[in-house]
């Protein structure tokens, strides 16, 4: 299983926001930075040279530092000082560009947001999951209380396939992903990892609660009424979920113990929310915790 290699948002470069530009060209930052599909807004009225009365210089400043941001992904920042840019214009033009501006900020933000989601779920998808967790290592509430990562995964899901096709199968990973994430408390999220299988995120929450949140996850998912679909259908995940108090955790390791945990809890009968107790033993959440022959694989450090 492969997970993303941190990187500290300490050692991102330090936006120049206040430069007055340094010869840079007066094009527009939303050139290359942001969707490439949309035209700035602002190009038609850059040349300073067409009135004497713009002040060139804060013009440039508001655009050099617009691009920057935009290059660090910090969009929201980068399209104020766009705004910033537009308000410097002369007054025929400003309206006009304000109103184009918005058009734009507003079509990049559906953008991002579609880039995100996962198409058939509208669940987060790996790419945001991938960059959420390498953001979460600053994160005040995991340096707190540690975070708790649980991967979810649908119990025989290929004979629901089998048996139903498959895009009967794709309207239960619909419900699927409604419970969990119902079931989620607020800063938590769920992503889909790959196929069948999710990644439950709980930044700041303690080992004991990050547990108690993926059972109550799965006994959702077991008491979902399944029957509107098919009176014969019944649908069950197996959980594992890991924790770490580490600064920073290192969240590669958190998938793989989060993995390893869910294989003992399919290996225990599934239906089952499966993690460590202090002492290292594998325990099942729940109903299940009196199942015997769990497995007992080895921990993960992380
Ligand atoms: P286990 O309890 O061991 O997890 O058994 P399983 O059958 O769930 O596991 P397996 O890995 O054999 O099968 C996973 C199935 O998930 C096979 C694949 O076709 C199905 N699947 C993956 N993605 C989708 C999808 O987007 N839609 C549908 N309908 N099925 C999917
Ligand atoms: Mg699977
Ligand atoms: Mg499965």
């Amino acid at each position: 299983m492969s997970a993303p290699r941190p990187s500290r948002t300490a050692e991102r470069p330090t936006p120049r926001a206040d430069s007055a530009g340094g010869g840079q060209s007066a094009g527009s930052p939303l050139d290359g930075n942001l969707d490439p599909h949309l035209d700035s807004p602002l190009d038609a009225s850059l040349d300073p040279a067409l009135d004497s009365s713009l002040d060139a210089d804060a013009l440039q400043a508001h655009l050099t530092a617009s691009e920057e941001l935009a290059q660090l992904g910090l969009w929201e920042e980068a399209y104020r000082r766009l705004r910033g840019a537009v308000e410097l214009l002369p007054a025929p033009d400003r309206g006009l560009q304000r109103a184009e501006l918005d058009r734009l900020r507003q079509e990049h933000a559906m953008a991002r947001e579609q880039a995100r989601r996962d198409f058939l779920t509208a669940s987060y998808n790996r790419r945001y999951l991938d960059d959420r967790l390498s953001t979460l290592l600053d994160d005040p509430s995991v340096t707190r209380a540690g975070m708790g990562l649980a991967m979810v995964d649908i119990d025989h899901f290929k004979k629901v396939n089998d048996r139903y096709g498959h895009p009967f199968g794709d309207r239960v990973l619909q419900r699927v992903v409604a419970e969990l994430d119902a079931a989620l408390p607020d800063g938590a999220f769920c992503a889909r990892y790959g196929g069948e299988e999710f990644a439950l995120v709980l930044p700041g929450y303690e080992p004991d609660e990050a547990v108690a949140v993926c059972e109550r996850a799965r006994l959702r998912i077991d008491r979902h009424r399944w029957l509107e679909l098919d009176p014969d259908l019944r649908v069950t995940v197996s959980v594992g979920v890991a924790h770490t108090v580490a600064q920073p955790p290192d969240v590669e390791q958190l998938l793989v113990g989060a993995d390893v945990l869910l294989y003992a809890a399919k290996g225990a009968g599934r239906n089952a929310v499966a993690y460590r107790k202090r002492g290292g033993r594998v325990a099942l959440a729940g109903p299940a915790g009196g199942r015997r022959d769990i497995p007992q694989p080895a921990a993960v450090d992380c």
